[in-house]
């Protein structure tokens, strides 16, 4: 199929799904600065790994990362402290739990099960990045998102971040957990990191971009550089299949297929190996926190593109 025919699928699809997908979520409401955002905004992007892309709806449109920076952070971990260092604080098991779940933070006989798809796990990883890095923690991540979007203009909405560090007294608590289980240092400066990396915001053109070099095995499609360690690459996905769409995350490979993260914003950056990037914003989220619409669109991607892994 040639580019101009994909671009026309994806505009069909599009349309239909904007007048038919079912949109019975709701906007998260938890962090007061997420309330505020129209919920009938719809876009997508693709990106394929040649750095061709094709894009529907309100494509320009400025959205917090939140969850999806989970991917973010673990990789910067991985790529600047190793697999060693990153799995004696987090497990290599992922679960299906839900986003804010305490239940990750008990420890096991194993060690200490802290999931990097879910705010525990994700707050732990930044705590290890805050304690080694300091002051300079947050600019090094922009940096690195930045490189991983290919977009200089990444920044913090600075609204949402105070809006979400005013409200969160579920992560407060995760954090307090974990502290008085020694997992993590200091609260204040993980929760800060944690918390801003959720804010960063971008459009579903840098999420694709993003997806792209993961469905590119760290190799920026437009430079051909490497940017992420192939092995890096390969776990991040991994992760993402078994547990980035929360505790929808084994309906999602059954039904759609590939790996996927997805965002309180409404927003998902799904990754199709060897194949493209997607990014994806529609803010109503079903009760498991996942876009109501965004994942419908997913499906009908999978299914008329026969996107799936399996
Ligand atoms: N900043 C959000 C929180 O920690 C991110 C949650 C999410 O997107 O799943 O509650």
């Amino acid at each position: 199929m040639t580019l101009k025919e994909y671009e026309k699928q994806l505009e069909e699809l599009f349309i239909d799904c904007e007048r038919n997908c079912e949109n019975n979520g709701k906007v998260a409401s938890y962090i007061p600065a997420l309330e505020r955002v129209n919920p009938d905004i719809f876009a997508v992007s693709i990106m394929d790994t040649q750095g061709r892309s094709i894009s529907s709806g309100d494509i320009d449109f400025k959205f917090t990362m939140q969850s999806i920076s989970k991917v973010v952070i673990f990789l910067y971990a991985l790529e600047n402290y190793g697999e060693e260092a990153v799995f004696e604080r987090i497990t290599l098991d992922p679960t299906g739990d839900p986003f804010n779940t305490i239940m990750g933070i008990q420890s096991t006989s194993e060690g200490n099960v802290h999931n990097p798809m879910i705010n525990s796990g994700a707050i732990v990883l930044s705590s290890m990045i805050a304690e080694k890095e300091g002051p300079e923690a947050l600019q090094n991540m922009l940096e690195f998102t930045r490189t991983l979007t290919g977009d200089d203009g990444i920044y913090v909405d600075v609204e949402v971040f105070d809006s979400e560090k005013s409200t969160a007294l579920r992560n407060k608590a995760i954090a307090y957990f974990l502290q008085a289980s020694g997992s993590i240092h200091d609260t204040e400066d993980s929760l800060d990191l944690y918390f801003q990396m959720c804010s960063i915001a971008v459009t579903v053109e840098d999420i694709a971009r993003m997806g792209a070099l993961l469905a590119n095995k760290g190799i920026d499609p437009f430079s051909n550089e490497r940017i992420l360690q192939d092995a890096n690459v390969k776990t991040a996905n991994a992760y993402m299949l078994l547990s980035g769409m929360y505790d929808a995350s084994s309906r999602f490979t059954i039904k759609v297929g590939f790996p996927a993260k997805s965002g309180v914003s409404g927003s998902i950056l799904a990754v199709v190996s060897d194949r493209m990037g997607i990014g994806i914003l529609s803010p109503p989220l079903d009760s498991r926190g996942n876009s109501v619409k965004g994942i419908q669109l997913l499906k009908k991607l999978s299914e008329q593109w026969d996107l799936s892994v399996f």
